[in-house]
């Protein structure tokens, strides 16, 4: 297998450095750090604390509730949701405290998982209406092994239905607002263009969402156009003609994960993992998808930077851990294999343990690893640095 150019690819520093205050790297895509060595996501958190008039921001939601808000019984909002923590957390939000009357959807995990099904069951149960999607399996097969291996992510053709899934709804049902939960690039880091206002725009989910290659590329791989229809975006013009507008609830109310978490344990039903999910500490999120940890997994690989860092980075932030608790975490839990799914993933893929392997290997950068026997390591991790720091580099 070709060796895949990450740094150009991802056009990533070629020093690794970590922030000063959270755990993550200079090698998150399009994240950007300050002179005084701060992360965007981090700079971010602090103007979120301290800067933003939040009473302020709830009357601009209730302003926009109004705008949309349905008397007549018909649904007024799209609540994109899996029946995990966040999107249950905005559906009840804008349903009991700010009268609108939500659609959730939810585009079906690649492969899903008990617990997953669990909560969105209770989710549905504790007074919500709901639309799964779900797409053929064959192709989403297909899809899913060429993410893999053309990509470095299995989890591509999920994220494709998890994004255009709820325009579509939209369109159909005539149900022009979608309100999404955080935007993702603010709070975890990445383009800062949209962090000082409400809305995403449909012209940048290719390069945010799609690491720049949206469904239709496939085609070039033997999937046909027909196959690929559930993936793609509706036409934008009938986008435009609904006067589609997407939101981030996250912009009107103070974003908190672990908030989100005792919430829907209290008004949705949702309940914890009885494990840690692999590559985290965390037991409340994103459990709803097998997949899953091979996409944080892959992200690892490519970035040296896996998904506890992002979780710890965001607990940091929130006040919740240390820096120094984070990067113990990091140290524990970053690299850890998907052990748990890893032969049901072969098999979903149709490949071997040879050719897992050889892709996961493509695509490690000898800017951020060594070999060392026969494994790998991280040339420099997080827990590396206060070594550098006091010693002579
Ligand atoms: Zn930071």
């Amino acid at each position: 297998m070709q060796q895949q150019d990450v740094i150009t690819k991802y056009n990533l520093p070629r020093t690794v450095r970590f922030c000063k205050l959270c755990t993550v790297s200079n090698q998150r895509p399009r994240i950007a750090f300050d002179d005084n060595g701060v992360c965007s996501a981090c700079n971010f958190a602090t103007f979120k604390r301290e800067k933003i008039d939040w009473s302020e921001r709830e009357r601009e939601l209730v302003d926009l509730c109004n705008r949309f808000r349905r008397s007549d019984g018909e649904f007024d909002v799209i609540v994109p949701c899996s029946g995990g923590k966040d999107g249950s957390f905005v559906a009840h939000q804008l349903k009991h405290k700010y009268g609108m009357n939500p659609l959730t959807v939810t585009w079906a995990p690649l492969s899903p998982t008990e617990i997953g099904r669990r909560n969105l069951d209770a989710f549905i149960r504790s007074g919500f209406d709901n639309i799964l999607g779900t797409p053929n399996g064959s192709t989403t097969r297909k899809l899913t092994r060429l993410a893999f291996q053309e990509v470095g992510d299995p989890f591509q053709p999920f994220i494709y239905g998890q994004t255009n899934f709820p325009m579509h709804i939209s369109v159909k049902h005539k149900i022009p607002l979608i309100m999404y939960g955080e935007n993702g690039e603010v709070e975890y880091g990445g383009d800062m263009k949209n962090a000082f206002r409400p809305t995403r725009e449909i012209a940048d989910h290719d390069k945010h969402y799609f690491s720049g290659l949206p469904p239709e590329f496939w085609t070039e791989h033997g999937i046909t156009a027909g196959e690929l229809k559930p993936f793609m975006a509706p036409p934008f013009e009938s986008i435009k003609k609904n006067r589609t507008e997407i939101h981030f609830f996250g912009y009107y109310k103070f974003w908190d994960p672990q908030e989100n978490f005792y919430y829907c344990r209290e008004h949705t039903g949702f309940q914890p993992n009885s494990e840690h999910s692999e590559g985290t500490y965390s037991k409340y999120a994103s459990l709803d998808d097998r997949i899953d940890g091979f996409h944080y997994y892959l992200a690892y690989i490519k970035f040296g930077i896996g998904r506890t860092t992002s979780d710890a980075a965001h607990e940091i932030r929130d006040n919740k851990i240390t820096r120094e608790e984070g990067v113990a975490l990091v140290k524990r839990y970053d690299g850890e294999f998907p052990q748990k799914y890893y032969h049901e993933f072969l098999d979903y893929c149709g490949i071997t343990n040879e050719e897992f392997h050889a892709v996961i290997d493509a695509w490690r950068s000898d800017h951020l690893w060594r070999k060392v026997g026969n494994g790998w390591e991280l040339k420099r991790p997080v827990w590396h640095e206060r070594e550098t720091a006091t010693g002579s580099a």
